[in-house]
């Protein structure tokens, strides 16, 4: 199987085996390699249905610092559906790493739960743009030491009215992180994003 040859850590592997994927998907096979070779920005055309959670969630997983408690990766996505169910695929994802935690923040649920999460140490965030940046303006996330932002589904967040909350998000997070954009469409508010906050992206298509 075609999962062997991109690199990735024999846990993740298993859990792959136990998910009963049997190749990787177009996707997944030209961003994995390049993710886990390199610390680079990445943009990424790709539709919803393609794998592009497991495209950026593989790499997450293996680069994160599992000793370490601190968020280190910032996933923005859309809709608290989309969020959670990201957070679910990365936790199955993630299943037989010791100590990572991922934790979905989303409008319209209990903020004060969702602070008490974080609380107890989420190495990753998959987050709305909205909620994120009231948790953030509240001191109740601390994204001062993320190494990567994915941005998911760029062009519907930024169709929902997301951009202000993405900018911000981005100017006060490291410029030294990684940003990971996937959007289905390259509409012109997407590129600015990209032109602002990336540098010397990758570019792959599927
Ligand atoms: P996504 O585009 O990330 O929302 O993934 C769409 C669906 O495809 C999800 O249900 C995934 O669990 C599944 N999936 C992702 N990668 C693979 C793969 N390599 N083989 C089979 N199914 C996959």
């Amino acid at each position: 199987n075609k999962f062997e040859q991109l690199g990735l850590s024999e846990s993740l592997q298993r859990a792959i085996l136990d998910l009963g994927f049997e190749n990787p998907t177009e996707v997944q096979e030209k961003a994995i390699p390049l993710l886990l070779a390199q610390d680079t920005d990445m943009v990424a055309l790709a539709q919803t249905g393609t794998g592009k959670t497991a495209a950026f969630g593989f790499p997450l997983i293996q680069k994160i610092d599992a000793d370490n408690r601190n968020t280190q990766a910032l996933v923005l996505s859309p809709t608290r559906e989309l969020c959670l169910q990201i957070t679910n695929e990365i936790k199955n994802y993630s299943k037989y790493e010791k100590g990572i935690n991922v934790v979905a923040i989303y409008g319209g649920a209990s903020i004060t739960e969702q602070a008490r999460e974080i609380k107890r140490g989420a190495q990753i965030v998959v987050a709305t743009p909205g909620r994120m940046q009231d948790m953030i303006n509240r001191g109740l996330v601390n994204i001062s030491q993320i190494s990567y932002c994915v941005l998911d589904e760029a062009d519907e967040m930024l169709n929902m009215g997301f951009y202000e909350d993405i900018v911000n998000i981005l100017s006060t997070s490291p410029d030294d992180k990684n940003t990971w954009l996937f959007s289905a469409t390259m509409p012109a508010e997407v590129a600015r994003i990209a032109k602002q906050f990336m540098s010397e992206p990758l570019e792959i298509t599927v």
